[in-house]
C-alpha cells in the first residue's frame, strides 16, 4: 500500500547516507522542485548530498530555493560515483539521462514518481500513479518525517503541484491536492505570483517560436487530431531553447473537436520527439510506450527515430486507431 511505501522510503532515507538526487532530463517544474524538496530534506536530517540533473535548470526555475545548487552534469567533472541514488519524476531509469555514470553499478535507489508507465526500477519505490505531481508525494513522505514546514519548501511543492496540474486545472486536480495546496498558501507562498511567472509569462524567443509552430498547423481529415512541428531551424531564427516549446502542444489540443494534440520536435535529420495531449477519450501514454516513451493518460511523449515525416506518419496513424 501507499502507506507502505511511505515507511519504507522513509527507512531507506535513514539507513542511508551520502546521497545523489536526481530528477529527468530536461526537466519541468516538478522536476526541479523534486530534486530541491528532497535536498531540503537531506539537510534538515544532516545527511550528505548531491543534487544534479543532465543539463540546466530553466531560468524561470531558478528562484527556488537551493536551484544553485543543483550541478548541471554536462558542465561538471566527475570526480566520483554514488552508491546511494534518489531519483525524483522519472518514469523510467533511461529518464535521469547521462547522470547514470554518476551511480555505482549495484547503487541502492529510491524511485519516487507519480507516472502510471513507471516500470519500477530501484531498489525501493514509492509510486502513486494518480498523485497530481512528484510533489505531492514528497509531500506525504515529509509529513511522515514530521520536521515541520516552512515558505521555501513550500514555495517548491507548491511549484511542482502548480505546474504539472497546468494551474490546477487538470483531472489530477484532487480534493487532496486543494487541501495541500490550501497548507502551502497559509506557509506564505505567493500563488498569483508563481502562476503568473510558470504559466503566463512568455520570453520574446518563446513567443516568436510559438508563432512559427502555430502556422505549422495540420489536421486530419475528421479535425479530431491535429499537430504542429518544430525544427533545429525555428530553434536557431528564435533563439528559443528547449524549455521554450513547454505549452505549444496544448494549442492544437485546444482546437474544438480535436482529441489528441501533438508537437513533433526534430532534434536530427533522424530523430523526432513527440509530445502528445489527449482531451480524455485516448490514451496518449499507452501510444508513446508503445513507441519507447512513456507518460500520463493525458500528457506523454517519446523520442522515435526517422524523419519528420515518417514519424508523423506513423505518430497521427498510431492515434488514428485509438479514436
Ligand atoms: P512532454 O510532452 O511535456 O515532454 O511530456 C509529457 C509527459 O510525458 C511528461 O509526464 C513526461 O514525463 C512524459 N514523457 C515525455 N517524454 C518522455 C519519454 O521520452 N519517455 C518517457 N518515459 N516519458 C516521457
Ligand atoms: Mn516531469
Ligand atoms: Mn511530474
Amino acid at each position: 500500500t501507499y502507506e507502505q511505501d511511505l515507511i519504507d522510503a522513509r527507512r531507506f532515507i535513514e539507513e542511508h547516507d551520502d546521497f545523489l538526487v536526481v530528477a529527468h532530463v530536461q526537466p519541468d517544474g516538478d522536476a526541479v522542485s523534486s530534486t530541491l524538496a528532497v535536498g531540503w530534506l537531506l539537510s534538515r536530517l544532516g545527511k550528505t548530498f548531491t543534487l544534479i540533473n543532465e543539463g540546466p535548470i530553466p531560468q524561470r526555475m531558478t528562484y527556488m530555493a537551493g536551484a544553485a545548487d543543483i550541478l548541471d552534469m554536462s558542465r561538471t567533472e566527475r570526480t566520483r560515483t554514488y552508491g546511494n541514488v534518489i531519483c525524483v519524476d522519472c518514469a523510467d531509469f533511461k529518464r535521469v539521462g547521462l547522470v547514470s555514470e554518476w551511480m555505482e553499478p549495484e547503487a541502492n535507489m529510491l524511485n519516487v514518481d507519480h507516472h502510471p508507465t513507471n516500470d519500477g526500477y530501484g531498489t525501493c519505490t514509492l509510486i502513486k500513479a494518480d498523485a497530481a505531481a512528484t510533489a505531492e508525494i514528497l509531500y506525504d513522505l515529509l509529513a511522515s518525517f514530521e520536521l515541520g514546514w516552512d515558505r521555501e519548501i513550500a514555495e517548491m511543492l507548491y511549484t511542482g503541484i502548480l505546474t504539472d496540474t497546468g494551474g490546477f486545472r487538470y483531472s489530477s486536480t484532487s480534493p487532496k491536492v486543494m487541501q495541500i495546496a490550501s497548507h502551502l498558501l497559509e506557509l506564505g507562498v505567493n500563488g498569483p505570483d508563481l502562476a503568473d511567472s510558470l504559466l503566463e509569462q512568455l520570453t520574446k524567443p518563446q513567443f516568436d517560436v510559438l508563432t512559427i509552430a502555430l502556422g505549422t498547423l495540420e489536421m486530419s481529415g475528421d479535425g479530431r487530431v491535429a499537430w504542429v512541428h518544430v525544427t533545429p531551424e525555428h530553434m536557431l531564427q528564435t533563439g528559443a531553447s528547449n524549455e521554450d516549446l513547454e505549452g505549444i502542444v496544448n494549442y492544437p489540443r485546444n482546437i474544438q473537436g480535436v482529441e489528441v494534440g501533438v508537437l513533433f520536435k526534430v532534434i536530427t535529420d533522424n530523430a523526432v520527439k513527440a509530445s502528445m495531449r489527449s482531451a480524455g477519450k485516448v490514451d496518449v501514454a499507452a501510444i508513446a510506450a508503445e513507441f519507447g516513451g512513456g507518460g500520463h493518460v493525458r500528457a506523454a511523449g517519446c523520442r522515435m527515430e526517422g524523419s519528420l515525416q515518417e514519424v508523423t506518419r506513423k505518430v497521427i496513424e498510431r492515434i488514428q486507431q485509438s479514436l
